[in-house]
C-alpha cells in the first residue's frame, strides 16, 4: 500500500465525518468523545474504528485488542448510541492505566 492511497483513505474518511457526521462519535473502546478514524485496511476509506487518541496509539502498539469497524456512509444515530453503550468504559481505563503504569516502570529501570 502507497503512502499516497494511505493518506487518501484517511482524508476521504476525515472529510465524510466532518461533512456529514457533525455529531460525535464515542470511542469504540473506552467511550471518550474525541475520536480519530482509525482503519484497519486502507483500500476501504469508509471502513473506520472510531478511537479516542490513547486507544489508537495502544491499538496500533499491539497493546489493546481493535474493535469491529463500521462504514461511516451508512452508520445511524442509533449506532452511535450502541457504540456509547458498548464502549467498555471502565475496564478498557483500567487496562490502559495498567499499561501505562508498565511502560513508566521499565522507562525508569
Ligand atoms: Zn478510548
Ligand atoms: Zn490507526
Amino acid at each position: 500500500m502507497e503512502k499516497r492511497e494511505i493518506l487518501k483513505a484517511r482524508r476521504m474518511a476525515y472529510n465524510y465525518r466532518h461533512k456529514h457526521k457533525p455529531f460525535h462519535i464515542p470511542c469504540q473502546l473506552c467511550g471518550a468523545e474525541k475520536t480519530d478514524l482509525h482503519h484497519e485496511d486502507y483500500s476501504v476509506w469508509h471502513r473506520v474504528v472510531f478511537l479516542c487518541r490513547k486507544c489508537h496509539m495502544m491499538v496500533h502498539k499491539g497493546l489493546l485488542p481493535c474493535p469491529p469497524p463500521y462504514d461511516i456512509r451508512t452508520i445511524t444515530n442509533s449506532d452511535i448510541a450502541e457504540l456509547g453503550r458498548r464502549a467498555l468504559a471502565k475496564e478498557i481505563r483500567s487496562m490502559r492505566m495498567a499499561i501505562l503504569r508498565d511502560m513508566e516502570a521499565v522507562k525508569m529501570g
